[in-house]
């Protein structure tokens, strides 16, 4: 639900900035192997290596990745909407207003704590979007 609502708010014309962020993740190591690609396996005479049945013997649990969101800034009735939508859940187009990629991780993350009077408005803006 969150999608659509976001693309019908952007498509009415409420957006008022979007940019992307990104986060960029290094390559996991495996635990498993240790790195090595193989795993001991414990025979009935002796120890053995065999593929690591995790990384599947390249000792990479996970390759390096990078991330990317776009942020919605939305005002609706004078309230301010912030919304991060990851890069591939948006199937229209979209004109970034800031040209500059930031990253994720300089984002100040601030604890949401919402008032009783903040969540009712809340509801209400959801069902005006369903009544649209
Ligand atoms: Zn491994």
């Amino acid at each position: 639900m969150k999608n659509s609502f976001i693309e019908i708010l952007y498509k009415k014309g409420f957006c008022t900035k979007v940019f992307k962020h990104v986060r960029k993740l290094d390559a996991q190591v495996c635990w498993a192997c240790d790195a090595t690609g193989l795993y001991t396996k414990e025979g009935d005479l002796f120890l053995y290596d065999e593929e690591c049945y995790r990384c599947k013997g390249t000792g990479i649990y996970r390759p390096a990745k990078t991330l990317t969101w776009f942020v919605f800034y939305f005002v609706i009735s004078d309230q301010y909407f912030v919304w991060h939508q990851p890069q591939n859940l948006v199937k229209y187009s979209i004109n970034l207003t800031d040209d500059f990629d930031t990253d994720i991780n300089d984002t100040e993350v601030k604890p949401i704590e919402i008032p009783k009077k903040k969540l009712t408005e809340s509801k209400a803006l959801v069902k005006w979007f369903l009544e649209m």
